[in-house]
């Protein structure tokens, strides 16, 4: 299966979850937040049309601690190659946060039994902060699921 992506930054986030993490970022968001950093992931035509399998390949070699956010956009956009995408890097040991702006109830079981960490809730500009950890906005929840 295909996936659209926007852009990987391997191995050096320390504010997208535990650890020093890889963030992933997919392509396509519909929420449109108010004061969003990442409009060049906004349009689902755009980015790159990748292959999941040679995705996970090259993430296996270049994530020197197996440590990933998946993040975007809007990663539920692409639920069907998320689950496939989600289930080969749980398939490998990943340590996988994953970062949705919908909410809980709308991520599927499959992926929370397979992620450790969620993130929930749409970025809301008056609400922005610097101090709770791993979050753009203070009604926005990060909490470990596995
Ligand atoms: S969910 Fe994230 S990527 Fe989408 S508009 Fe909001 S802040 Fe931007």
């Amino acid at each position: 299966m295909f996936m659209r992506i926007n852009s990987i930054r391997y191995n050096n986030s320390v504010v997208d979850g535990p650890g020093i993490r890889t963030v992933f970022f997919m392509q396509g968001c519909d929420l449109h937040c108010k004061g969003c950093q990442n409009r060049s992931t906004w349009d689902i035509e755009k980015g790159k049309k990748v292959d999941i399998d040679e995705l996970v390949n090259e993430l296996n070699k270049k994530v020197f601690n197996k440590k990933i956010t998946i993040s975007g956009g809007e990663p539920l956009m692409q639920k069907e190659a998320l689950i496939e995408f989600v289930t080969k890097l749980n398939d490998l040991g990943f340590d996988i946060a994953l970062y949705t702006g919908h909410q809980k109830e709308d991520v599927p079981s499959i992926l929370l039994d397979k992620v450790k960490y969620l993130k929930t809730g749409n970025f809301i500009q008056e609400l922005k902060t610097t101090v709770k950890p791993f979050v753009g906005s203070e009604n926005q929840v990060f909490e470990e699921v596995k």
